[in-house]
């Protein structure tokens, strides 16, 4: 439970952000293993509780604020980033995550996704990628490969997927990264890494649903280190991405772009100098 302040520990452990809630995902959805991640990343950033909220939109994935003893706000579909940002600029103290699937946060909020890179507001975005919509018995989402052949779109879709990571990047994000649910310590550290990087921080995190894509089960072999350090160069770290094979994890791209601070820009500043000398 939440520590009141005043009452908070000195340190806090992973246990310290889980709520009494008891997850109602199926037996081995990944999604276990990146709320175990995201404790123990907070944990590693010591940010009490009470200066922690977690955003979601809607989908399996979206029921993770419920299961943290954080703030949350489990909002309407594909608009997590939007209320995030939201909370974020009026609340600035605070540590805010949001959190995502592939079809709530690359379709219906595929948008959201766009403007927030580009605003590079200071937040850390989580989507847990399974290429289908889970929650709704298996529909192909945008990262869907265009050969998958299922009861709902038999033959395959026919339909590229969408590559969240180089748009992220060509939008502005100011820190990529992929992650595997099935490496709970390694995908811990990437994230704490990315709620530490200023700026808008993207995770990509390949997340199993056993239930829908059992096949996925295979990713645990194909998972492998990114071989190279994280570049601060978006057009290198984008051409690493478009030609590596999908399951490359680490952090691919820390830029430093000051992240969005709030308040008038300088030029409207002088706008608004001038309008005042010159006002009658
Ligand atoms: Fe996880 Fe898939 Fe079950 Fe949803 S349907 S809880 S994503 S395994």
């Amino acid at each position: 439970m939440c520590q009141p302040p005043g009452l908070a520990p000195e340190t806090f452990g992973a246990q310290h952000y889980k709520s009494d809630y008891k997850p109602i995902w199926c037996p081995g959805c990944g999604d276990y293993t990146v709320l175990a991640a995201i404790t123990k990343a907070l944990a590693t950033v010591q940010k009490p509780p009470h200066e922690v909220a977690v955003v979601s939109g809607i989908g399996c994935s979206s029921r993770i604020p419920a299961y943290t003893s954080c703030y949350g706000f489990h909002g309407v579909h594909g608009r997590a980033l939007a209320a995030g940002t939201g909370l974020k600029v009026a609340r600035p103290d605070l540590t805010v995550l949001v959190a995502s699937g592939d079809g709530d946060g690359y379709s219906i909020g595929g948008n959201h996704f766009l403007h927030a890179c580009r605003r590079n507001v200071d937040l850390t975005y989580i989507v847990m990628d399974n290429h289908v919509y889970g929650m709704t018995k298996g529909q192909p989402s945008p990262t869907t490969e265009p050969d998958w052949d299922s009861k709902l779109s038999p033959g395959g879709t026919g339909v590229r997927s969408f590559h969240p990571l180089v748009i992220a990047l060509a939008s502005g994000a100011n820190f990529v990264a992929r992650a595997f649910s099935g490496d709970q310590q390694g995908t811990a550290e990437i994230i704490a890494q990315g709620i530490r990087h200023p700026g808008f921080s993207f995770i990509e995190i390949l997340s199993p649903c056993v239930t829908f894509r059992p096949e996925q089960r295979d990713w645990r072999n194909l998972v492998h280190p990114a071989s190279v350090q994280p570049t601060d160069d978006p057009a290198r770290a984008a051409k690493r991405i478009m030609t590596d094979d999908g399951f490359n994890i680490g952090v691919l791209y820390a830029g430093h772009r000051a992240p969005y601070a709030g308040g008038p820009s300088p030029a409207s500043a002088d706008m608004a100098a001038l309008e005042a000398e010159f006002a009658v």
